[in-house]
């Protein structure tokens, strides 16, 4: 089941020309939207289903700067920045509160997998930290485990997923964007080697700049385009409770849980590391690239083979403008949570905070997230075809860093963004691989 996203009002159709069209309305879409707006361009932000119907609505809502790459750290700065002052910059309400966020020493090797990226933390000044397990007791009380430790960074925080993206959306159409939800974009035409116009479901816009941030769409997008991005699907699977008068304020992971604490007085809760990774043809395409990162995260890995294969295989891959493409056939992806994956969570957050014994669950839901073979998303121009711009595979943590890195990719588009700051995102790190025999 979906969880609720608040509505945003859509654009009667798409116009016949625009500077810039951005396809997908996440969280990344949507604040790319609004920083090209506020700079003055033309921009429509075309949507195939509703604004953050997928990933952007369907995650746990935190934004931290703990355990994120080091190559990430200027970008996921910069973002917590723009949250802190979203509600002001948008006149939006995102519900972004610092709550501090903690990772619970759980597991043998966890303490020293905290240090080492604490060595990261301390290059770049942050005030990320270790806590005794004192600390631990006093930040998250009632619990019947003594925890040794946890890493703590207390500038983390977490908006409302249901309504952020479309709040920042609502903002950007303030500011001059046309959103148009509904409204699949089937492809790009070129003219001269260059982008020229983008075709959609309802119609063609003339443009010079296209931005995708198609979320788990982009790959099959760049496929279309004859451009090979390695990006696979893994299913997060998330409840939210009712409200639970007393519960911890802080958010925090710990083995076999994650939550958060929600405006709604509930909590969403799931587990860290629990995904399931359907296998499909993509999974074959691309693995020489994928192969490193299913070696280091096997443990964390559930695989799956099942209808899914069969779905993704029979998907074209090529296809004429004028007729339907495979994006407006599902306008919001919707898969199934695995009630496994949620009662374990239930149960391993029972065990080790009695107070959530007494919780009922509202909702589950599930949602397919983008991840690239290094964890890091792609924020680029694609050098085979002036124009065209990606900002895709956010590989579990874009909600976070979405307002960053729609303003970097904002910055992209109309060339002000510094060499420096795109270097670690670029489209063409991946271009060095072999190609698999699944084209
Ligand atoms: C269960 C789960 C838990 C997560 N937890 C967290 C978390 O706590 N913190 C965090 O930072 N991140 C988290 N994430 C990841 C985060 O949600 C995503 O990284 C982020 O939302 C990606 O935003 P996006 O805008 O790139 O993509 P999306 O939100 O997926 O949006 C892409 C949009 O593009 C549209 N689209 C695609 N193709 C087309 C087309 N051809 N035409 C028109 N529209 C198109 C889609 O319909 C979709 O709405 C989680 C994700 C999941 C699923």
């Amino acid at each position: 089941m979906a969880t609720a996203v608040a509505p945003v009002r859509s654009a009667e159709g798409p116009p016949s020309a625009a500077d810039v069209v951005v396809i997908g309305g996440g969280i990344v879409g949507v604040s790319a939207a609004f920083f090209l707006a506020r700079k003055g361009i033309s921009v429509v932000l075309c949507e195939k289903g509703v604004i953050a119907g997928e990933q952007s609505s369907r995650n746990w809502g935190w934004c931290r700067m703990t355990l994120r790459d080091p190559a990430e750290i200027p970008l996921v700065g910069e973002s917590l920045r723009l949250w802190r002052d979203m509600d002001r910059l948008a006149g939006a309400d995102t519900g972004f509160r610092t709550t501090g966020i903690m990772y619970l020493c759980g597991r043998p090797d966890d303490e020293a997998r905290y240090e080492a990226w604490l060595v990261h933390a301390r290059q770049h000044q942050l005030e990320s930290r270790m806590l005794s397990a004192a600390e631990v007791a006093r930040l998250l009380p009632e619990g019947v485990r003594e925890w040794p430790g946890a890493l703590y960074t207390a500038g983390d925080g977490g908006a409302e997923p249901g309504r952020a993206a479309p709040a920042i959306a609502e903002a950007a159409a303030r500011q001059g964007a046309i959103i148009v939800t509904g409204c699949a974009v089937r492809g790009v035409e070129t003219e001269a080697g260059r982008v020229a116009a983008v075709v959609t479901e309802r119609g063609r816009i003339a443009c010079s700049s296209v931005l995708l941030a198609g979320g788990i769409w982009s790959s099959l997008f760049c496929a279309s385009l004859g451009l090979r991005l390695p990006q696979l699907k893994v299913l997060g699977s998330v409840l939210r409770t009712n409200p639970l008068p007393g519960g911890p304020e802080v958010s925090a992971a710990g083995p076999g849980f994650g939550f958060r604490k929600r405006e709604d007085g509930g909590y969403t809760l799931s587990q860290a590391d629990a995904t399931i990774a359907d296998i499909v043809p993509d999974s074959f395409r691309y693995l020489a690239e994928f192969l490193p990162t299913v070696k280091a995260e096997w443990g964390s890995l559930r695989f799956r083979l099942g209808r899914r294969f069969i779905e993704e295989w029979r998907l074209p891959r090529h296809w004429a403008l004028d007729g339907a493409s495979p994006f407006e056939a599902v306008p919001v992806m919707d898969p199934l949570p695995s009630r496994t994956v949620l009662d374990e969570a239930m149960r391993n957050i029972a065990a080790a905070y009695p107070i959530f014994r007494g919780a009922t669950i509202a909702e589950r839901w599930g949602g397919l997230i983008d991840v690239m073979p290094d964890a890091i998303p792609v924020i680029s121009g694609v050098e085979r075809l002036p124009g065209f711009h990606v900002a895709t595979g956010f590989s579990g943590h874009g909600f976070g860093i979405g307002p960053g890195a729609g303003r970097l990719a904002a910055d992209l588009v109309t060339g002000e963004a510094s060499a420096l700051e795109l270097a670690p995102f670029a489209f063409s790190r991946f271009t060095g691989t072999a190609p698999s025999p699944i084209s």
